[in-house]
């Protein structure tokens, strides 16, 4: 054996042991969210902080180091887009990255991550800001000691960005967002300035059972595999890797809606059909799984919005729809049911918002995050802030903080800092993919028409999902669509909405 075939099999016997770390954790998680009694809270999250720190430790050991050392002169030599040379390239920089934060500062962050978000299971629906207040007090205090692990930096919050979406900093963020914000914002008014859609008779009752049946056969021809894969009920929907061969999403079936079970399940399984389609060689590495915070989202996004809550597909799916509700649906005519899901309107929740509104909301939570790191924003000031900012923005204003700083998960199961602007760039990326595959393969809008995805999913499979995070975002995009570019989801948002609403 050669020196470096010697040393890549060891590299990848440290590495697997890692994923098998990691993917016990997962499904520890899993199980978590599911199906495990409230008891099993403080355990379970002495389990999964032991095995993050027991993952961190093996992969900031310095022999990894050594050995990554020692690989990356080969990896230089090697063809760029051999997969041996992005397993060594990627491995070294997650390894360069996660020797910077301290073992202690992991396992701090990972045991307050957990009893936080138990806090807030129990505040969110009692309305109790003030009982979340030291704990976001203590995140943010973690978040600012995170990113001085980077130091030097642009913008304290660079680092906490870059970890969910390499490559992006706070500065070309803010520049996108303006962008965004200055078309949105009057589309916006245009369209909030007419009658709303009449969208009552989906809110009414839908049995779960005839949902979730409609929502597996849609899914399933998507290409979400059911054999690498399971549909769960949660409090909050999600899709997790297990493994290669088991990728898993959960849904839930709040009491009088049928949009909300129906447009989440769709987005979970467009997280979950990247994650499945990642090549089943990268198992064990940390080339398996999706590349950034952003393309994944635009992988989801793209399911859920530019193929499901598109005229030709409900002119396939909506009688299908209505056999399974003829009480609900009978008086309903295809038109009226395709307005009342794009209905447009300024509203309290971010995970329910249109796909006009939607990505102010992300901008309201990106600002705050900025403002929180810099120390311009305190913590206590933070539900009147947004409370005002909702007003300005929206033109709406919670009753409570229920449905204001404490909605989103995010900053209490997380850090504060990077936890947001991956939606918005979901939106933006998976608008260029998604006008890119309609070039290359036109096929698509066709079969859509029939209730078919093989050319848009075989697509995705060929130039998004087998990569995994072979390549990374900047450079994902480069060889796809050539650079981030919010025109063609402004012109989609612009067309569709003005065809809808006559602008
Ligand atoms: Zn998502």
């Amino acid at each position: 054996m050669t020196d470096f075939t010697e040393k890549t099999q060891a590299l990848r016997e440290r590495l697997a042991e890692i994923s098998l770390l990691n993917s016990i954790g997962a499904a520890l998680y899993w199980d978590q969210a599911t199906y495990m009694p409230r008891g099993g809270a403080a355990w379970r999250g002495k389990q999964l902080a032991y095995l993050t720190q027991q993952a961190h430790a093996r992969f900031t050991d310095p022999a990894l180091g050594k050995l990554l050392d020692e690989l990356m002169p080969y990896a230089e030599r090697l063809p760029a887009d051999s997969d041996e040379a992005a397993l060594i390239r990627v491995t070294h920089r997650e390894y360069q990255r996660a020797i910077k934060v301290p073992a202690e500062l992991v396992a701090a962050i990972s045991q307050h991550a957990s009893e936080s978000y138990q806090a807030w299971t129990v505040a969110r629906p009692a309305d109790d800001f003030a009982r979340m207040q030291p704990y976001l007090e203590r995140t943010l205090d973690l978040s600012c000691r995170y990113a001085e692990c980077f130091a030097p930096y642009d913008h304290i919050a660079d680092p906490l960005i870059d970890s969910s979406d390499y490559g992006m900093k706070a500065a070309d963020i803010r520049a996108i967002f303006a962008d965004l914000r200055a078309a949105l914002v009057p589309l916006a008014q245009a369209i909030t300035a007419q009658a709303p859609a009449d969208d009552t008779f989906l809110h009414q009752h839908y049995a779960p059972e005839l949902i979730e049946r409609f929502t597996t056969d849609v899914i399933k021809r998507f290409g979400y595999d059911f054999e690498r894969g399971r549909l769960d009920r949660t409090a909050h929907p999600f899709a997790i890797r297990l493994n290669h061969g088991d990728v898993r999403i959960t849904t839930r079936y709040p009491k009088d809606t049928l949009s909300d079970p129906l447009f989440s399940t769709l987005h979970e399984a467009g997280h979950a059909m990247y994650e499945q389609g990642v090549k089943a060689e990268y198992e064990g590495t940390p080339l398996a799984g999706g590349t950034s915070a952003g393309v994944h989202e635009s992988q989801s996004r793209l399911w859920e919005n530019l193929v499901g809550r598109s005229y030709d597909f409900w002119e396939y799916f909506y009688p299908l729809l209505r056999s399974l509700f003829p009480e609900q649906l009978a008086q309903i005519e295809l038109e009226q049911f395709y307005r009342a899901i794009n209905k447009v309107e300024r509203s309290l929740i971010r995970t329910e918002a249109d796909e006009v509104t939607y990505n102010l909301h992300v901008m309201i939570r990106f600002d705050f995050e900025l403002q929180l790191l810099e120390g311009s924003l305190r913590i206590a000031d933070l539900p009147e802030a947004w409370h005002a900012r909702y007003q300005a923005d929206l033109g709406v204003r919670a009753p409570d903080d229920r449905d204001g700083v404490l909605q989103d998960v995010h900053w209490f199961s997380g850090l504060i800092g990077g936890a947001f602007q991956g939606y918005t760039l979901g939106n933006i990326l998976g608008a260029q993919f998604y006008a890119k595959a309609l070039s290359e393969r036109p096929e698509i809008a066709e079969e859509i028409k029939r209730g078919t995805f093989s050319a848009l999913h075989s697509w995705l499979q060929q130039n998004i999902y087998q990569h995994g995070s072979k390549y990374t975002a900047p450079e994902l995009i480069a060889r796809t669509v050539g650079r981030l570019d919010s025109a063609p989801y402004i012109n989609y948002l612009r067309q569709k909405y003005g065809a809808l609403y006559r602008l």
